[in-house]
């Protein structure tokens, strides 16, 4: 998957000690991850998300640099599952934005769409880089855990790709692809946004949502999280999904 190489092991999903940060009462069985795509098809998952396991990684990569990157984001991520205030130097805005970008593709693992929406070549990417892309987006929130059906939800991922067509000033079309993953344990909230084709840089506004988001790649001087919270199931919908009122946030 991301070296190539075989034999694949069960790699988890979600490291087992994402738990460790959740209060009591949320229970981890009301997970749930959702993929959309492109053509508004929704693909959808209730479990148990922390022993959810995909076949698809190699020994070596699984205990090597995946493991290390675990290790490395724990102490960071642990404090924004628990909610409690952390300071996040730019050392730490790599590693959490590397641990978005590595979850979010083992996520699209265990919940494909016939068409895939981040390419497979951001899964070699990765295994060369140890890092996002330097045209990608990493943002983290806020947010109390919300209710569905009466029960907390500790864990959510969602998935959710456009197509941006343009036309350029000459008049050719321009056709760009963007996901957004979003990926919420706990009271924490990170989100990577990839775009391309490879190489194109573009920039994101939130408009009224950037007291709620703070973005943490391209990293940037040390900040301390939480930002405002995201109160309600709306407000995190509209999080979720930043290129909906854009349409065309991609300029060259
Ligand atoms: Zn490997």
């Amino acid at each position: 998957m991301f070296c190539g190489g075989a034999p694949v092991t069960n790699e988890h999903v979600y490291p087992r000690w994402l738990a460790e940060g959740f209060p009591e009462k949320m229970r981890t069985d009301r997970a749930m991850m959702s993929s959309y795509s492109d053509q508004s098809s929704l693909r959808r998952h209730f479990g148990r998300m922390l022993t959810a396991q995909v076949k698809a990684v190699c020994e070596p990569c699984n205990s090597g640099w995946m493991s290390a990157l675990e290790g490395r984001v724990k102490p960071y991520l642990l404090s924004m599952i628990k909610g409690e205030i952390v300071e996040l130097p730019p050392e730490a805005q790599e590693v959490l934005a590397t641990w978005t970008l590595k979850t979010a593709l083992m996520c699209q693992v265990m919940l494909p769409q016939d068409q895939p929406n981040l390419p497979a070549e951001l899964f070699t990417d990765l295994y060369q880089d140890r890092q996002p892309a330097q045209e990608m987006k990493v943002f983290c929130g806020y947010m109390m855990p919300p209710r569905y059906l009466n029960r907390w939800s500790p864990m959510e991922n969602r998935s959710v790709p456009r197509t941006i067509r343009q036309r350029r000033a000459g008049g050719s079309v321009f056709e760009a692809w963007a996901t957004v993953v979003t990926i919420r344990i706990g009271y924490a909230v990170v989100q990577l946004v990839s775009a391309g084709p490879k190489g194109l840089r573009y920039e994101l506004g939130f408009g009224n949502y950037s007291p709620y988001v703070e973005p943490v790649w391209p990293i940037r001087e040390t900040f301390s999280w939480p930002p405002r919270a995201l109160k309600t199931l709306q407000e995190f919908n509209v999080f979720t999904d930043p290129l909906r009122q854009v349409g065309q946030p991609l300029p060259e």
